[in-house]
């Protein structure tokens, strides 16, 4: 195949994957990322001089990437120090009440039977039998291929996947059908909180996603250095492989010549001709018209709800009178109320949620003095609109900082140890989102079927990250990237088979 020219727009996961891959594959390789650094929503923020995840913090599916960096002659061991947390999360409510989950089924099992009493311990390994169904039913038909449509789905899922997923109750909410396991609302509570890792509401997201349950189950890993080592280790990898980086550059247009692909231009007036362009960016940014006129029709808007936002606190203080552990979940009790906040009234929640990531705990791990540590309230996808006051986000500040106190935990921020991102800041980083950090919503049994897949309408642009399938967290869209590396590939063999035929006179010339 003569030297193919691929743009990627975006260095976050879905672009790394990509990049690697057809540069491992000879491909001449060019990401352009406005941003300054590798790793889009895989970021750290500099606050009050420590290096702070400002992004994903739970590394889950490692296999994923196993699996990578195997397929390009490396490994993630010799690449990155991985640790497997013992403690996957602990959870702790305003009345006093705290529950451990581990990477050790049956300490988790004892936990839940000290907990909430021995029929619930009975209940949980009933839900952890089925969410090992789930997940062994879904991975290679839908996580691991291109988007199949719902009758490819059901003619691969054959009898015994169909009889699986009937058995989770066919139009049954994720929020319903944990009702079916457990008697202990905060049990209840504690696993209906999986469908925010895709940016949904339990209210409204299929049963299916109890899989994530899973998926932190099979464990939960710690990269030294920080998640951001990843987008750098893969960065590394593109590189010596060939692929080209540019920073700090825009791409504004792609453009389009017998209604294919032929190339971007950037922010700067630079134009860079390209076989191929893989799109890392969010699929709303097309619809809305940021890359031009002829990528708004690449793939169907169909119906998209956003997805969670979030407001965050990246902080490095002292804190006191809570044993954190790494990953660190504080529930209020009206767990509904928060998610007809967000997606019915659009507003921040008054009864929130707060994750803590604190960054320095963790096998064994304790810090003597400050602490790095990421806090984490959901929030609506409106950063586009006027919507969010500096009052209301004041409030939610607050109200966040108010329940860590209840459950115990006092964090000395100041206004220098303390930085905080809300959905306009997010909207910022991740244009035509309104700050969603996970694409659209899974929301309702079809959600996951309307999903853009990797290739688009138009030959040559192909779409890889978060918000296309199969969907958002750092595992999935490194998937992602791997399935647009297919297809950009498959792409740019029929286009060197098509160019020959014409070049030969209209003889195929195998
Ligand atoms: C606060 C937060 C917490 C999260 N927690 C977790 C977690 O714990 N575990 C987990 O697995 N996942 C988590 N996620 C989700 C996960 O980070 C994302 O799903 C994943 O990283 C998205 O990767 P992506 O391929 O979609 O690329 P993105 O990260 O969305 O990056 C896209 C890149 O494209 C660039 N770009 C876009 N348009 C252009 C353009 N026109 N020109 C040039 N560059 C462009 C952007 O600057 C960006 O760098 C979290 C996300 C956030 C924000």
């Amino acid at each position: 195949m003569r030297e193919r020219h691929v743009v990627v727009v975006g260095a976050g996961m879905g672009g790394l994957v990509s990049a690697l891959l057809l540069a491992h594959q000879g491909v001449h390789v060019t990401v352009i990322e406005r941003g300054l650094l590798p790793g889009g929503k895989v970021r750290q923020l500099q606050v009050d001089g420590a290096a702070i995840d400002s992004g994903p913090t739970v590394f889950t599916m490692r296999w994923v990437f196993d699996e990578l960096f195997a397929s390009v002659g490396a490994s993630m061991d010799q690449l990155l120090k991985l640790q497997t947390l013992d403690v996957l999360a602990r959870h702790a409510w305003a009345d006093g009440k705290h529950l451990d989950l581990f990477a050790d089924v049956q300490a988790s099992t004892d936990a839940i039977g000290r907990f909430a009493g021995l029929a619930e311990a009975r209940n949980f390994e009933r839900f952890c039998l089925k969410t090992r169904e789930v997940y062994d039913t879904l991975q290679a038909p839908y996580i691991q291929t291109t988007l199949p449509s719902v009758m490819q789905f059901t003619k691969v899922l054959g009898a015994r996947g169909l009889a699986t997923l009937a058995s989770l109750g066919v139009m049954s909410s994720l929020w319903e059908s944990l009702g079916r396991y457990f008697q202990n609302d905060k049990l209840r509570q504690l696993f209906a909180r999986y469908a925010t890792y895709c940016g949904s509401s339990p209210w409204q997201a299929p049963a299916t996603l109890m899989l994530i349950a899973q998926v932190e189950m099979d464990g939960v890993w710690t990269i030294e250095g920080g998640m951001h080592a990843l987008p750098q280790c893969l960065e590394k990898l593109a590189k010596a492989r060939g692929a080209k980086f540019l920073y700090g550059q825009s791409v504004q247009r792609i453009h389009t010549a017998q209604n294919k692909v032929c190339g971007v231009s950037l922010t700067n007036g630079e134009t860079i001709e390209a076989d191929a362009v893989v799109f890392n960016g969010d699929v709303s940014a097309l619809h809305a018209g940021l890359l031009g006129p002829a990528a708004t029709q690449a793939t169907p808007r169909g119906n998209r709800q956003r997805s969670l936002s979030a407001v965050t606190w990246s902080i490095n203080a002292k804190t006191s009178g809570f044993e954190l552990d790494r990953h660190n979940v504080f529930f209020q009790n009206h767990y509904a109320a928060e998610f007809k906040d967000i997606f019915e009234k659009q507003q921040l929640p008054s009864a929130p949620t707060v994750y803590v990531c604190a960054q320095d705990r963790g096998a064994g791990s304790t810090p003597s003095g400050s602490e790095r540590l990421l806090c984490l309230v959901n929030a609506p996808a409106v950063g586009d609109q006027s919507l969010l006051t500096d009052e209301a986000i004041e409030r939610c500040q607050h109200l966040t900082f108010q329940l860590l106190r209840q459950c115990g935990l006092e964090i000395q921020t100041t206004a220098h140890n303390t930085q905080r991102t809300t959905p306009m800041g997010f909207h910022k980083l991740f244009p035509a989102t309104g700050g969603a950090l996970y694409g659209q919503a899974t929301h309702g049994w079809m959600s996951a079927f309307s999903r853009s897949n990797a290739t688009t309408s138009i030959p040559g642009l192909i779409l890889a990250g978060g918000s296309v399938h199969p969907g958002p967290g750092v595992p999935m869209a490194a998937m992602s990237g791997k399935l647009a590396a297919a297809a950009t590939m498959a792409h740019l063999v029929s286009t060197n088979r098509s160019q020959r035929v014409a070049t030969s006179g209209g003889m195929l010339t195998h």
